[in-house]
């Protein structure tokens, strides 16, 4: 119009700008940066992660065990309360128990700087956003991608064992850390599934709540109710086994004190379900 040389953008313009999708270099920037920072803090606790004291959960997330252990002791006997950010972004991860995550066992070596850094046993690489890392189910033992990919021999179905301690697993329980591949999402939440039809938890420990229920169901059919307290398959001893196995992983006192009161806390629930269950008895499930 003015033919002067420069023009005021119209609204429309402005707006388009505005709105204007970010590239693919900006959006990769962006994506390696949140991935290098769900590397390096805690979303529960929002400090850094310690690498001998980080959990995961079913969706190759990273967390600092301590927060995991403080977030499911119940809100009464903690003090100072938890705040409620804290509280909601723990109610986002689906943790209700110790059995949904994993502390992982990560090897330390240290770097040019003299930092100690997480790496892959078997490549020496150092893991984090810029390496492709898994851990195994239910050993907790973390490699990188590729390592691991090479050790690979045969089909899905076969038992593999852990290169760090000879634990076995089977393809399904490597557990790709902080995935942002659609497909493997997908697949870890397809797994999830399968284990909760099972009647497993993410640590492929039983889940008490859902064997009771099936359980029940069972014997309603059978028509039997006076053996609702036998436990099957000796699952007393797995429940110690279990107990141990933690204990023994763990490295600082704090930590041990805090794990114990979460174990209390997760019997005495159980107990109480138990007494429920016992009122309910008779009664249609739901
Ligand atoms: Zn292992």
């Amino acid at each position: 119009m003015g033919n002067d040389g420069g023009s005021i953008p119209k609204r429309r313009e402005l707006v388009r700008e505005a709105a204007r999708l970010p590239t693919t270099s900006e959006l990769k920037a962006t994506a390696l940066e949140s991935l290098s920072h769900a590397w390096a803090m805690c979303p529960l606790s929002d400090a850094p992660l310690d690498p001998a004291n980080t959990a995961s959960d079913w969706r190759g997330r990273l967390y600092s065990y301590e927060a995991i252990l403080q977030c499911l002791i119940p809100p009464s006997s903690t003090e100072p309360a938890r705040p409620e950010a804290q509280q909601a972004e723990f109610a986002r991860t689906g943790v209700k128990t110790l059995k949904d995550v994993v502390k992982l066992r990560f090897a330390l070596r240290s770097d040019e700087k003299g930092r100690e850094a997480r790496a892959c046993p078997i490549s020496l690489k150092e893991l984090g956003a810029a390496t492709r890392s898994v851990y195994v189910v239910p050993c907790g033992h973390v490699f990188a991608e590729a390592a691991m990919k090479e050790l690979e021999v045969a089909g899905p179905e076969t038992e593999r064992q852990c290169p760090e301690c000879s634990a076995t697993f089977v393809e399904r329980d490597v557990i790709p850390i902080l995935p942002t591949d659609e497909a493997e999402v997908d697949k870890l939440a397809k797994r999830i599934d399968e284990l909760k039809a099972l009647g497993l938890t993410h640590s492929l420990k039983k889940d008490k709540g859902s064997g009771k229920k099936k359980r029940k169901a069972e014997e309603k059919e059978k028509g039997t109710n006076e053996d609702a307290r036998r436990e099957p398959d000796g699952s007393r001893t797995e429940k110690k086994a279990s107990k141990n196995g933690i204990s023994s992983r763990i490295n600082n006192p704090m930590t041990a004190s805090l794990t114990a009161k979460v174990l209390a806390e997760q019997e005495e629930r159980t107990k109480r379900r138990k007494i429920i269950e016992g009122h309910r008895r008779g009664e249609p499930v739901r």
